[in-house]
């Protein structure tokens, strides 16, 4: 849904920071580890000293050619590091180490879906190197009153990554937001964390008369903090853009701010040109030459990415659409269920089966935080109880209550259903009574079913289903109920 009026189109870029998950800093071998005491993790690089001299953690490097190599970027052989110049409390070096007209990538795209079934591409204009400032706290602790600088964050690794103004809604956004942290999460480059400001993104948006080709002035909507407030902040601009437009306002590119409790967005400040940064080649740092052997080695290290495995799950496996994007939706659930799927793999009955029970209950209670996830029970586990539902030993609703006794423990399901007496009634002798007795005390629906409606054999092995509390084998109870009413 979008509020935008026929008459007008948005046109939308966004501009997203990912801190790169790397022990150490981008120049400096400071731990990235928070939470640490303010001010423990520095050194004279990242603290800015004079004199300190900076060295490129080549980790980093990797993790941002990776990402650039999984976004269909071209990798550049020569980039340079530049000087971006503020003036900011967290910031004592005066400048951030970035990169400008030469980053390390160029040229990329990403797949999102058009919201109508289909996909549609999205640019991805650059990807550069970038180094975190430090934080300003106001009024805490034995500061009551004051502002303090804690420059633990100071000159951690960052990728700033600029997609083209292909986007056209909302929900265009918020798909490619999607998309892309799931690839940074994948290649386990960075914790797809947006509260936490691990991956922040900035909203570049415009409208203009439809059917033009020419761009509006725009407006900057700095770090929005969820994807549902990107959604929001984006349906609000559009609105309040359209109506200057209509009242034929004009106004100056300008930064703005997402303000949550009044659910707008508010002016401030008017957006700095490049040319106000002063950006100059970073004299301390040589260019960055990534020789060809070393970034073929890093393709090798790129692993299938969510785009693909959903295709394999749901062409290969026959899983719907909806299935196969709940599981992949972080890869260690993707790697969950593939566990599971590896018992009986190229079956697709197998694999529909699998794909329930961990949906619907396995799901149910996984805890994901950043790059882990912890599951309730093992895959061995899932598929030793599903394996007893296949072998007709306990049916799918005792599966269901097997699965309650066994989570959280290590405890083997076939122990368990032994124990508590769990079996499915395979008695034919047992069941066909039970069939003769259903079928006597519902004449009508016999009658029914002789006359030709033979879908009422549903609500037959629904009675002996009830009479025998879930417990008997569906599938011979089918069997025997076409026996019993001839
Ligand atoms: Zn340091």
């Amino acid at each position: 849904m979008s509020t935008v009026p026929a008459r007008y189109e948005a046109v939308i870029g966004l501009e997203v920071h990912a801190q790169l998950l790397t022990k150490t800093k981008q120049f400096c071998s400071c731990p990235t580890t928070f939470g640490a005491e303010p001010n423990t993790a520095v050194c004279p690089v990242c603290l800015g000293l004079p004199g300190a001299l900076p060295v490129l953690n080549r980790e980093a490097v990797a993790m941002g050619v990776r990402t650039a190599l999984a976004l269909d970027c071209r990798v550049n052989e020569r980039s340079v590091f530049a000087r971006k110049n503020y003036f900011y409390p967290d910031l004592p070096k005066g400048y951030q180490i970035s990169q400008f007209d030469l980053p390390f990538s160029e040229h990329g795209k990403l797949e999102i879906p058009d919201g109508a079934g289909g996909a549609k591409t999205v640019g991805i204009t650059r990807i550069h190197f970038e180094e975190d400032a430090g934080k300003n706290l106001h009024g805490v602790t034995e500061a009551a009153g004051r502002s303090v600088v804690d420059l633990n964050r100071a000159g951690t690794p960052l990728i700033e990554i600029v997609g083209e103004p292909d986007l056209r809604s909302a929900d265009d956004a918020v798909a490619y937001l999607k998309r892309l942290r799931e690839i940074l999460v994948a290649l386990e480059v960075n914790d797809g964390n947006l509260e936490e400001g691990s991956f922040r993104c900035d909203v570049n948006i415009s409208v203009r008369p439809t059917g033009s080709t020419q761009f509006g002035t725009r407006v900057e909507v700095k770090n929005v903090n969820s994807f549902r407030n990107v959604h929001k902040a984006i349906e609000h601009e559009i609105a309040r853009l359209s109506g200057l437009a209509d009242a034929g306002e004009t106004f100056k590119q300008h930064t703005r701010q997402w303000d949550d409790e009044g659910q707008r967005t508010v002016f401030l400040r008017i957006k700095e040109g490049s040319d106000d940064y002063r950006y100059f080649p970073e004299p301390d740092l040589p260019p960055l030459i990534l020789d060809r052997p070393w970034v073929d080695a890093l393709a090798k290290t790129v692993p299938e990415l969510p785009d693909a495995r959903r295709r394999r799950l749901t062409s290969a496996l026959g899983l719907t659409a909806y299935d196969a994007e709940v599981l992949t939706a972080h890869p260690k659930i993707g790697d969950f269920f593939e566990s599971v799927l590896a018992a009986h793999p190229s079956d697709p009955a197998w694999a529909k089966r699998a794909a329930n029970f961990v949906m619907t209950e396995v799901l149910a209670e996984a805890q994901a935080h950043g790059l882990t996830v912890t599951f309730p029970v093992t895959p061995r586990q899932i598929v030793e109880v599903l394996d007893l539902v296949t072998a007709g030993t306990i049916s799918g609703k005792q599966a269901k209550e097997l699965y309650g006794f066994i989570k959280g423990s290590s405890a083997s399901p076939t122990e368990v259903a032994k124990e508590k007496g769990m079996a499915q009634v395979s008695d034919a002798a047992v069941l066909e009574q039970l069939c003769q007795k259903v079928v006597d005390e519902n004449p009508k629906q016999a009658q029914a079913y002789r006359g030709g409606k033979t879908g009422t054999i549903g609500f037959f092995v629904g009675q002996v289903m009830k009479l025998t509390q879930g417990s008997a084998n569906p599938a011979l109870v089918n069997d025997l109920l076409k026996k019993v009413l001839g």
